[in-house]
């Protein structure tokens, strides 16, 4: 009897043994669902027959802002509406979820949904963008080739004395060269955008360039009074001297067009430890504050009576941004509306060298 007590002892220590390894192997198991839960990129969540949660991965509980087991009435109803089986589309905090929805099958019988929620605001972004970005190229191409085409078929229909001619054909040429511009500065965009661009470097003394290039805009305004502040500092700077001639006429030109009730446009250009900075300060219409920061997007216009007047792509200052970019510098605005605006542009003394203000 003793040895029937020993083989039984010996019987329960090997069972005890087994279920020790069969929970660490259990628990082993559920350590990899839950490490695998949460090195998935996109969100998991499952949910019983009473939308409790019964297990959710770190990217869903951000995406759903979860931090309780249950969830709230609102956003079971959102995701209610995913079908069984298939897509649905929910927007949450302002953000562009897919959720892609399976029944959770518990032995064979559906006992909830297990659903992988996608976060695709971005890339919903970059359609939006492109589609806008479509559109506003084919309006802004479509309005000079319609007024063209209106203008020669009125040329056209009958005859005209020779100064009335002279103006129709003025105002062809002034919307031809409206589209050359706009195809120029979208074509030396999508360059600088693509990064497909190798800076034709050379060492420029920045002063004198400032000087020649104000020299030739100052010619194409009297109402304006220009100012260039000395001393000016004699360094050279490395740059492309196009791209750095784009700069300067593209804010100089703004400076103009943006005060057409004159004033003076005064030119500086400050030193730091590592770079240049160009400033052109003018007494125009001013920019509010909540829109400064747009101005640097590509086809941002301020919505007044002056965009519509003057006429302009809204592409200018989105060059101005890039070709700073490209050389390492920065650029920014400062205004006042009614008062004038004044826009910085930063240049490193070595191109590419991050400056240092
Ligand atoms: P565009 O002049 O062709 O419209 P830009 O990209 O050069 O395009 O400028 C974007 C917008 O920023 C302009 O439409 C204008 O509303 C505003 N802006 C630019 N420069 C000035 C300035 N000096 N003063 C006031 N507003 C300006």
């Amino acid at each position: 009897s003793i040895g029937d007590l020993a083989a039984v002892a010996l019987q329960r220590a090997r069972l005890l043994q087994a279920e020790r390894h069969q929970r660490e192997l259990l628990e082993l198991e559920h350590e990899r669902l839950k490490a695998t839960l949460a090195s998935m990129g996109d969100g998991v969540l499952v949910l019983d027959d009473s939308h409790k949660v019964l297990a959710c991965n770190r990217i869903a509980s951000e995406l759903l802002e979860l931090n309780e087991s249950r969830m709230s009435e609102d956003l079971v109803l959102k995701l209610s509406r995913a079908p069984d089986r298939g897509e649905a589309e929910l927007i949450f905090n302002d953000r562009y979820l897919k959720i892609l929805s399976t029944p959770l099958l518990v032995r064979g019988e559906a006992k909830g949904a297990v659903l992988v929620l996608r976060d695709e605001t971005a890339s919903r972004e970059l359609e939006l963008m492109k589609s806008e970005f479509l559109s506003m190229i084919s309006h802004e191409l479509k309005t000079p080739i319609t007024t063209i085409g209106a203008f020669l078929e009125l040329l056209q229909s009958r005859g005209f004395k020779e100064n009335r001619r002279r103006y129709f054909l003025s105002i062809c040429e002034q919307e031809c060269k409206r589209l050359n511009t706009l195809i120029d500065q979208l074509l030396s965009l999508t360059k600088l955008e693509a990064g497909a661009f190798v800076l034709d470097l050379g060492e420029h003394d920045f002063s004198s360039l400032v000087r020649e290039t104000l020299a030739v805009y100052s010619e194409t305004s009297e109402t304006h009074k220009f100012l260039l502040v000395e001393p000016l500092p004699r360094n050279r700077v490395e740059g492309d001297r196009n791209l750095l001639v784009q700069v300067l006429g593209n804010l100089l030109s703004n400076a103009i067009k943006y005060s057409p009730k004159g004033g003076s446009i005064k030119v500086t250009i400050e030193e730091t430890q590592s770079s240049l900075i160009l400033s052109v300060a003018d007494q125009g219409v001013g920019i509010e504050a909540e829109k400064l920061d747009f101005v640097f997007e590509k086809f941002y216009r301020v919505d007044n009576s002056l965009a519509r007047e003057t006429g302009g792509t809204g592409l200018g200052l989105a060059n101005v941004k890039h070709i700073a970019l490209a050389h390492g510098g920065r650029v920014w605005a400062e205004s006042k509306l009614g008062h004038g605006s004044t826009f910085f542009f930063e240049l490193p003394k070595k191109a590419g060298e991050k400056s240092d203000v």
